[in-house]
């Protein structure tokens, strides 16, 4: 048995290892084609900020802001970094590791003075959100988002439709089709505040009934209380009145609009008139993308149009709307589905035998390298027969074997494992073959 390690990941982190980080990096790859192809840029952000930003942005009522960010004191000026012995900092300034990425995406757009770039600014981020929740599969306190943000002075429904088509058309090249999308809109500040006063009305005629989360909620976000999963509560919820039947003029038209441009499009969704959000920043669009297979950690994209979240933050009046994938179960739910891409692995084992064929088998290897096959060069000598079964255990799919008969002829001998067919090929026929037969299999 092997010893129990001394040092294991942080809970609610974790490793992400070969093979599963080519599955990763092909699912980010295809973001960012399919994104770019939408004329999306990229944009990186820091992994902390200023707590404020968020408390601001997201709401200080929210789940996300109350009690599940990680917050430190940056040392201020005065006091030495804890390496060089000092504690943590008493009065720097407080920072919190991003649990979401639109905050700062909207302090960038700011402090960059983006809105004054021609048209709408369309960006993307992808890289890892931090929340202190309770880990368990599908749900972890460092995971990965990819995250697309549209920005500018018009809030037609044509781009709340565009980005939802993005959205479709992402998950469908990634194999993601066991989804349902679930649109809703939550009105705006006209009518909003009405509705969620008449929701408290009806939610304190019924109290009694309600659990203690439900109950708090019906003073901090009676919308919240829409998202409850508790059983009890569901008939309850079903009798509330319905924000479809409150949204004003304007929003109602935007909402109609909205689905009339998704038609266009031939976008499936389904209407959800509980879907809430758990941000503060929503106003009229929101939608989720849940997953079939991932259990009760089952949705796989949040978002919605977040008008005035700009200037909220200090920044010029300004639309936006946008979306977060959460990478980590999106992924899980391919890897359930069995619904693989073929990914790069390794081609050639080269299986050098005497000291003699050592140079030749460098100046392959190279050679084919450079040409873009992936190979692996054993830097000791080894016996044939645990040469290849190396190569096998390695998942390689040719044997590249050099001899000194090989030297002698200047050939190769390249033996297919799945079917151990061999051939004898001179340099220039080798990285033909190899070359042809790659383009073959990896498009
Ligand atoms: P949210 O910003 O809460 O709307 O989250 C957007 C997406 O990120 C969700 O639909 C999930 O797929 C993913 N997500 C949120 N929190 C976590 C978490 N703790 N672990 C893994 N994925 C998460």
């Amino acid at each position: 048995m092997p010893e129990k390690p001394q040092f294991r990941a942080i809970k609610g982190t974790r490793d992400i290892l070969p093979p599963d980080t080519a599955l990763w990096n092909w699912f980010e790859h295809t973001a960012r084609e399919i994104f770019e192809s939408y004329n999306f840029r990229e944009i990186r952000l820091p992994i902390f900020e200023q707590t404020d930003l968020f408390a601001r942005s997201v709401g200080s009522d929210t789940d996300i802001v109350s009690k599940e960010m990680f917050t430190f004191r940056l040392p201020d000026g005065s006091e030495r970094l804890a390496t060089e012995g000092a504690s943590s900092s008493q009065t720097g300034e407080q920072v919190s590791l991003r649990p979401e990425a639109t905050a700062s995406t909207m302090r960038a757009y700011i402090e960059h003075n983006l809105q004054a770039l021609p048209g709408n600014v369309k960006l993307y981020c992808i890289g890892p959100m931090f929340r202190r929740e309770r880990p368990q599969k599908g749900r972890y306190r460092q995971f990965y988002q990819l995250n697309a943000e549209i920005l500018g002075q018009s809030d037609a429904p044509a781009i709340d439709a565009e980005v939802l088509e993005m959205l479709v058309v992402f998950f469908k090249h990634v194999g993601l089709t066991r989804t349902t999308l679930y649109l809703n809109s939550i009105g705006d500040k006209n009518c909003r505040p009405q509705y969620v006063e008449l929701l408290r009305q009806e939610l304190l005629k019924v109290k009694d009934q309600l659990g203690p989360d439900s109950q708090r909620r019906i003073e901090t976000n009676p919308l919240r209380v829409l998202d409850s999963k508790l059983s009890q509560e569901q008939e309850i919820i079903a009798k509330l009145p319905r924000i479809s039947d409150h949204l004003c003029a304007g929003c109602r038209e935007h909402f109609a609009r909205l689905k009339d441009e998704l038609k266009l499009r031939g976008i499936v969704y389904e209407e959800n008139w509980r879907l809430v959000r758990g941000l503060d920043y929503y106003t009229r669009t929101t939608f989720e993308v849940i997953a079939e297979g991932l259990g009760s950690q089952n949705a796989v994209c949040g978002g919605g149009r977040y008008d005035g979240l700009v200037e909220l933050l200090g920044g010029p009046p300004t639309k936006g709307i946008g979306f977060a994938i959460g990478s980590d179960r999106a992924i899980l739910s391919i890897q359930e589905s069995g619904n693989l891409p073929v990914l790069p692995g390794l081609d050639v084992f080269v299986a050098w035998m005497g000291e003699p064929t050592y140079a030749a088998a460098l100046a392959i290897a190279r050679k084919l390298r450079e040409s873009g096959v992936s190979v692996e060069l054993p830097g000791e000598e080894m016996k044939f027969k645990k040469s290849l079964n190396l190569a096998d255990k390695l998942g390689a799919r040719y044997a590249l074997i050099i001899g000194s008969d090989e030297v002698a002829s200047c050939t190769f001998t390249l033996k297919r494992l799945a079917d151990a067919d061999q051939r004898k090929l001179s340099e220039y026929e080798l990285l033909e073959y190899l070359e042809s037969e790659k383009r073959g299999t990896r498009g």
